[in-house]
């Protein structure tokens, strides 16, 4: 997409959004991946959304420092930002609100350009059965047992046959390891006798899967077949309602109010950005606010670690210098210093 395009594209999706309505160009699938050309359009509009003046309601009588581009896009990068506390987004409108959002998004994307799904998967089968399992228990520990599981039943006709007490024992360390033994029996079986072995690309027929919900069935059309879709977890929740994008608490209807907020286009990648963050940085108890990338854009600045070295000390993952939670990451985050997972029962 040429640049006058693409930022005519973003012109009118913002307009549309602050309207609440769906703009012609969102009513079409689009890709799941943002592409290169969109990224730097994206960047650009960064830079020159830094440059704009702050915003009326923050008003802080010293700008917190965003971290620099280059520092923000290394793994490790996050600048401390400084202990200035912004006034919250009173009787903030609906345009400012879609401002502030897309503002979010694009400095979320420069932190974290290589965000991806956090569960190791090489096909929509493992993927959907991934997903399932990572209820109740991190991706890194899905990730260390899902090798084990699909080497010995690769196909949904292996899994549907399995013995359960078998798949129990390699599900074990996901904890709840009989419920979801029987959620992946169950919907290998769904998958062999109503979709020809083949995970459907449909959300009204993914849903119909056991153990499969909107959350998981969003996970795998905008991760396996590039169909744009919210991710609405944990993390995801409770970020929106910091930033005060919505009030509303349950996750249809967050799905909704954010996606009015956001080019369709954008809501895959965005799932990524928001639940990266939340698990990085924005954490439920004490969430790292001394370096946090996004602090002059947050109403909840402060209400964790605003002291920048503490701050930086809460910082978790690829930003804290650890690892990350794929066994096999993607290329990207590897480029940028990111490190690989150790399989289970290593040191
Ligand atoms: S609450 Fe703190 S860590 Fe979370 S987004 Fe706001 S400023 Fe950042």
């Amino acid at each position: 997409m040429k640049k006058s395009a693409a930022n005519k594209e973003s012109a009118a999706t913002e307009k549309s959004a602050a309207s609440g309505k769906t703009p012609a160009s969102e009513k079409s699938p689009a890709k799941s991946k943002t592409p290169a050309s969109e990224k730097t359009s994206a960047a650009k509009k960064t830079a020159s959304a830094k440059k704009a003046a702050p915003l009326k309601r923050q008003a802080p009588a010293k700008k917190p420092a965003v971290a620099p581009k280059k520092a923000a896009a290394a793994v490790k990068g996050v600048a401390p930002a400084k202990t200035v506390a912004p006034k919250p987004p009173r009787g903030e409108s609906r345009t400012a609100l879609v401002r502030r959002a897309r503002r979010i998004d694009r400095e979320l994307a420069e932190v974290y350009p290589y965000a991806h799904p956090e569960l190791d998967f090489e096909n929509p089968f493992q993927l959907v059965v991934a997903t399932v399992l990572s209820a109740q228990t991190t991706d890194l520990r899905v990730n260390q047992t899902t090798p084990a599981l699909f080497a010995k039943y690769p196909t949904p006709e292996d899994l549907a046959a399995a013995v359960p007490e078998e798949v129990e024992e390699i599900l074990r360390p996901t904890g709840f390891f009989r419920a979801k033994t029987k959620s992946v029996i169950g919907l290998s079986k769904a998958l062999t006798e109503d979709f020809g072995g083949e995970v459907p690309g449909r959300l009204e027929d993914l849903v119909k899967l056991p153990g499969v919900g909107r959350k998981t069935a969003f996970v795998v059309l905008g991760n396996a077949f590039g169909r744009p879709g919210i991710t609405v977890d944990t993390h995801f929740q409770r970020l929106v309602r910091r930033w005060r994008w919505t009030e509303e608490t349950d996750p249809d209807k967050i799905e909704a109010a954010v996606g009015a907020l956001f080019p369709k286009s954008d809501w895959t990648d965005l799932s990524h950005h928001v639940i990266w963050h939340g698990r990085r940085i924005c954490h439920a108890r004490k969430p790292a606010c001394g370096a946090c990338p996004v602090a002059p854009l947050c109403p909840a600045y402060g209400e964790g670690e605003t002291d920048p070295e503490k701050a930086r000390k809460l910082l978790k993952y690829e930003k804290g210098g650890f690892p990350g939670q794929r066994l096999k990451p993607p290329q990207a985050y590897l480029d940028a210093g990111g490190r690989p997972a150790p399989p289970l029962g290593a040191g």
